[in-house]
């Protein structure tokens, strides 16, 4: 089953996306299973994940009643307050839902919020409920990230976007170091996911992404990687059906156990779908 691990559904207000600026207008509107259910079916992509996009736990509580609703969601990173003094009760009132993982936005956090006790403690309460931990950041913050995860050494991580290269700028060091770093630990997951964005959005093309998945497939390995579309924040520079088939095409030398891994088998590994 192809399954894409990273996507978003939102209803837009100016106030709450006010990170989709001018050059984003084309994903200034609303966001919902049926559009998703189409494109999908349009790119032979069977199941998604659905993430958070808000920093709210009524979103969270949205997302898992969309899941419920819609077969084809077969996952939800959710948000809750991992600082809060509540967290245990937090994650305890999503029990037997469609939640498997969490996601905190570091990209928008200093380096020294990885190391705050309160957030390291909300976060070691995950893995009691078999929820993965979604590490959103950019690629400087990858050293902190590191470090992070070595405090959790029994939590899965999953880290989107490749961490968020500076593709704009083809720049590939120190990112390629770092990944390679972090990926040493057996715990840490990648999506394929988020590239587009990244780039130049009507100058990118395949062959300036095709040296970062090839680290990312390096470091790795099928295993421990997966598709994503970030769907619909791709569409600022790529329809949905064309990054699924580009992955595809990424990944085409790979055997075909392998390439089921990256298009859905990890998914349902870290996530326990
Ligand atoms: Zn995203």
């Amino acid at each position: 089953m192809t399954i894409d691990a990273h996507q978003h559904f939102w209803k837009y207000t100016p106030t709450e996306f006010g990170w989709i600026d001018d050059t984003m207008a084309v994903i200034r509107r609303d966001f919902l299973p049926a559009d998703l259910e189409r494109a999908i079916a349009d790119a032979r992509v069977e199941g998604v994940i659905s993430v958070q996009a808000r920093q709210s736990v009524l979103e969270t509580a949205w997302l898992l009643e969309l899941a419920d609703q819609h077969d084809f969601i077969h996952g939800v990173v959710g948000w809750v307050a991992l600082i809060s003094r509540t967290v245990v009760d937090d994650i305890g009132s999503f029990a037997g839902s469609k939640l498997k993982g969490v996601r905190h936005v570091l990209q928008g956090e200093p380096d020294e919020y990885m190391s705050r006790p309160e957030f390291n403690n909300g976060l070691a309460e995950l893995r009691y409920h078999d929820l993965a931990y979604d590490v959103l950041i950019v690629e400087r913050q990858l050293p902190a990230a590191t470090e992070l995860v070595d405090q959790h050494p029994q939590q899965t991580f999953v880290l989107d976007h490749l961490a968020k290269p500076r593709i704009r700028a083809n720049a590939i060091s120190p990112w390629r170091e770092n990944l390679r770093e972090i990926a040493r630990r057996e715990n840490v997951f990648c999506k394929i996911s988020g590239m587009v964005s990244e780039a130049d959005y009507a100058a990118w093309t395949p062959n300036q992404l095709r040296p970062y998945v090839d680290v990312a497939l390096e470091a790795f390995g099928p295993r421990r990687l997966m598709f994503g579309s970030d769907w619909p924040v791709c569409l600022v520079a790529c329809g949905y059906r064309r990054w699924a088939d580009l992955v595809r095409e990424f990944i085409s030398q790979l055997a075909p156990d392998e390439q089921r891994c990256i298009l859905g088998e990890t998914a349902e590994r870290a996530y326990r779908l």
